[in-house]
């Protein structure tokens, strides 16, 4: 049977990425939705056929325990909101898929394990490249040593925001500006090019030339992780340009993904000529692995483990820009 997958928040994402996906999975289907709009919940009813008794807002959610036609809630609300709808979800009983960043403190990512943990159900984050083609050959590329020993990798991931009054500018439901939306797929590029996490981080702050929209999060920031072997990652990423790349420069030749992030039309190079791989729908492969993990009673490619590394690694580099310190990390 497939497993019911309910998502919790209707905006850009679910809407225009994961319903449609939910439409080609094999492993799970759209059971459900939580919403706080009622016109949305209407729309959804009729469009996708959900249940009435399948439709919860934020107040009911949690009777969504009862519900047995529902067996994964897909928490896809501002960063600041999945640590309180992630442990509800878990408390309700239900496995969790957590959009990233999983949370915007290490203490909140802590406290979700726990809860899924205490639980019995499974926790994994929406980290959709780990099931794309080209992200993973980065991957064999990478951690096989293909091309030898890894030196430098270079990554930005930036879009431009032109609207004041959204949930990304804001400190408290975003956590950060563009380090927390769009930096965490520098640090995973960089982390699953080397298999390893970085042991020292220095970063500084990018001018602000919009101060109206920029007073609580950083327009821009830069960033340099090094690892174990001494390579260095170079990162960059923010609100006022736009850019999705990630290469990597080995000893014997190089591989560069440009766009790299995108939900479609990913494309990439390596020193031997141009990668050639099919492109997907990466939302349906993720659920779908997620899915599987669940029925198999296996842990998920990307657990909550993974989100809180990364949630670790982003305070680590906020903390640099902050002090200015060559600060270490021992994760
Ligand atoms: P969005 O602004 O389009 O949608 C946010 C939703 O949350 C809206 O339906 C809104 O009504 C609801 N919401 C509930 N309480 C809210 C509050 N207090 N303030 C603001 N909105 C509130 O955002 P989105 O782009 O869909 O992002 C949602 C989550 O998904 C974020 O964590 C984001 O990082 C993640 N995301 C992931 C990917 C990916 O590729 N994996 C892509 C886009 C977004």
């Amino acid at each position: 049977r497939k497993l019911g997958i309910a998502l919790v928040g209707l905006g850009g994402y679910s809407t225009n990425q994961l319903a449609p996906a939910l439409q080609e999975t094999e492993n799970c289907y759209l059971a459900g939705i939580v919403t706080g709009t009622p016109s949305k919940a209407e729309e959804w009813k009729s469009k996708y056929n959900i249940p009435e008794k399948n439709i919860y807002n934020y107040e009911n959610f949690d009777q969504i325990k009862d519900n047995q036609d529902i067996d994964i809630v897909y928490v896809v609300l501002p960063n600041g909101m999945h640590a309180e709808y992630t442990i509800r979800a878990a408390q309700a009983g239900k496995h969790v898929i957590c959009e990233k960043p999983m949370a915007t403190s290490v203490e909140d990512c802590q406290r979700m394990i726990d809860a899924c943990n205490q639980n019995n159900v499974s926790l994994s984050i929406g980290y959709r490249l780990h099931y794309e083609p080209h992200n993973q050959r980065v991957m064999e590329l990478g951690q096989q040593q293909v091309f030898g020993p890894v030196r430098r990798i270079e990554a930005a991931d930036s879009f431009v925001i032109d609207e004041p009054d959204v949930w990304r500018l804001d400190k408290e439901l975003a956590g950060g500006g563009p380090l927390m939306d769009l930096g965490i797929y520098c640090v995973q590029g960089a982390v699953y090019t080397m298999g390893e996490t970085p042991v020292a981080i220095t970063a500084q702050f990018g001018e602000v030339t919009k101060p109206e929209y920029f007073d609580e999060v950083e327009e821009t920031i830069m960033w340099q992780m090094e690892f174990p072997n001494g390579a260095v990652a170079d990162c960059r990423s923010s609100y006022n340009e736009e850019a999705g790349k990630l290469r990597g420069e080995a000893e014997n030749g190089w591989w560069e993904l440009d766009p790299a992030y995108s939900y479609s039309g990913i494309d990439g190079e390596t020193s031997e000529g141009n990668m050639d791989y099919p492109q997907v729908n990466q939302q349906a492969r993720q659920m779908d692995g997620q899915a599987q993990s669940v029925m198999e009673n296996r842990k998920s490619r990307v657990p909550g483990e993974m989100g809180m590394r990364d949630v670790r690694i982003l305070m680590a580099i906020y903390e640099a820009a902050r002090t200015g310190n060559r600060v270490q990390l021992d994760i």
